[in-house]
């Protein structure tokens, strides 16, 4: 088939020309249009190599930027006005009557061959901008991850693809990982198990780029075609990102269509936008491992070791700003204090490693069966303290009176299922008279703490002051 020509042309004899002018010629295939509405569509449906316009049939309605191809006017009638509408139009040649084929011949030949020049340069001065753009990136100050996001995005703008991404590869495992993708900007960290992709797997094995031209018949995609095909993939190229002579990973790209989906020139400017992002990619992967170290030292540092739950560090920390809080706002604070209740039989009974099992095992409790506003840590030996911010009295009774319940009935696996474990339990809260920093509120539910054991434990005793402003004994038996 030669290329496609579209013409729209009314003025009989100029149409004569035109139906003489083609035939017999192979290297074309007119297309006559008889409307404007169709013409326009098949403008876009066709992208023909030119358009031959009549100018007395609406050229005026064809717009610079929809012409996509050269347009070749034809000027019968009046020249003079003719040749102004041309160049009013933007035209980018002509013919006039009376027509000659040879003219024809030879201004269509020339038209399309300006024409694709033009195309090919502005697609080869848009890659080397995008290449220039992306060493800039790469040595901006921005979040590593946004410059992956950046670069695919790029990737997207200049070759017509259907999903285009980075994937990091870490070692030898069998996981590898999205870190960018132009689909969505928020796909950080999707995990692909490298079994199902057998195409990025060639890549890292043999370093070198990998073109599946049609996932149909690539035998290498055998497995897994039947999963691609309805997401209406047919042609994949991978391109690995080597970093010091190692493969961080790779720019996956794929799309719907099936043949020569990927020119040279595309395969070659991802070549080069992948030795361009290797620096990025390199970068996003240490970022990422800085800033989860920092994240498990920042945890390790608030943690108790035995229990995992928070330390007294931590504790004191946020005591200093929920007592603030307390007193600026005049909004409650409550603090409760545990301790297990004969812990030492525990340990003489079962030996120190079953005491410390329980331990964790009682802190774990209590944690899940809290709320994540309040904050439970470890106190020290068997003794734990829960600070309940903007919780009343009544508040906190009945969680000390929950969680004291519900430990008894408890089974800790520790103790082979084993229940028994009861807690004495201390409340203090503010606003208190006899509170007046946050050293007081702990060391009056330490008081409280104290005459529970003292009155035979298992129980929650609220701390002086408050019961006997509310004439209380004791809340528990
Ligand atoms: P009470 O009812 O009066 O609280 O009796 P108790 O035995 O719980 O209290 P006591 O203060 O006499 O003993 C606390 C025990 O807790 C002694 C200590 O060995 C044990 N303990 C403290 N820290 C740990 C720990 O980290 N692991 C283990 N396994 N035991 C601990
Ligand atoms: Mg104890
Ligand atoms: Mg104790």
């Amino acid at each position: 088939m030669g290329k496609e020509i579209l013409i729209y042309e009314k003025e009989p004899d100029a149409l004569k020309f035109l139906k003489a002018f083609f035939k017999g010629r192979k290297e074309y295939t007119p297309h006559f249009i008889n409307d404007e509405v169709s013409l326009m569509s098949e403008l876009k449906l066709k992208k023909p190599s030119a358009l031959i316009v009549g100018m007395t049939a609406g050229i005026r309605e064809i717009k610079t930027s929809h012409r996509g191809c050269p347009v070749i006017a034809v000027v019968s009638g009046n020249v003079r006005r003719g040749l102004a509408k041309v160049t009013r139009n933007g035209i980018d040649s002509y013919i006039l009557h009376p027509f000659y084929e040879k003219d024809l011949e030879l201004k269509l030949k020339n038209a399309i061959s300006e024409w694709n020049m033009i195309e090919h340069f502005t697609k080869e001065k848009k890659e080397l901008e995008t290449i220039i753009d992306l060493t800039y990136l790469v040595s901006s100050t921005l979040d590593p991850r946004e410059i992956l996001y950046l670069i695919v995005k790029k990737i997207a703008d200049l070759i017509h693809v259907t999903r285009c991404s980075i994937i990091r590869i870490d070692g030898k495992e069998r996981y590898a990982h999205v870190v960018a993708t132009f689909e969505d900007p928020l796909i950080r960290d999707m995990k692909l198990d490298l079994r199902k992709y057998p195409e990025i797997k060639k890549a890292l094995t043999s370093k070198r780029p990998v073109i599946i031209e049609d996932i149909k018949t690539d035998p290498i995609m055998y497995k897994v075609r039947d999963a691609l095909f309805p997401l209406g993939i047919r042609s994949i190229l991978v391109i690995p990102i080597i970093f010091r002579e190692e493969v961080i990973g790779t720019l996956f790209l794929r799309t719907a269509k099936s043949s020569n989906a990927f020119t040279d020139g595309e395969i070659k400017l991802c070549n080069a936008i992948a030795n361009a992002s290797a620096n990025a990619l390199h970068n996003a992967f240490l970022f990422e491992k800085i800033v989860g170290e920092k994240r498990k030292l920042e945890k390790l540092a608030i943690t108790d070791f035995l229990t995992g739950i928070y330390n007294i560090r931590y504790f004191y920390h946020r005591l200093g700003e929920e007592f603030s809080r307390s007193q600026r706002y005049n909004v409650a604070l409550s603090c409760i204090m545990f301790d297990i209740d004969y812990f030492k039989k525990i340990n003489d009974t079962y030996g120190h490693r079953v005491g410390d099992m329980v331990l964790r095992e009682f802190a774990q409790f209590v944690r899940r069966h809290t709320r994540k506003s309040d904050v439970f840590a470890r106190y020290g030996g068997e003794e734990f303290i829960l600070l309940l911010p903007q919780t009343p009295l009544i508040g906190a009774i009945a969680e000390a009176e929950r969680l004291r319940r519900a430990l008894k009935e408890y089974n800790f696996k520790a103790l082979n299922e084993e229940k028994g474990i009861t807690v004495s339990i201390g409340i203090a809260l503010c606003p208190d008279e006899e509170i007046k920093t946050q050293d007081d509120l702990i060391s009056c539910a330490d008081s409280a703490l104290f005459t529970a054991k003292n009155k035979g434990r298992d129980q929650t005793i609220i701390h002086s002051t408050v019961r006997n402003s509310l004439h209380l004994q004791s809340i528990s038996c």
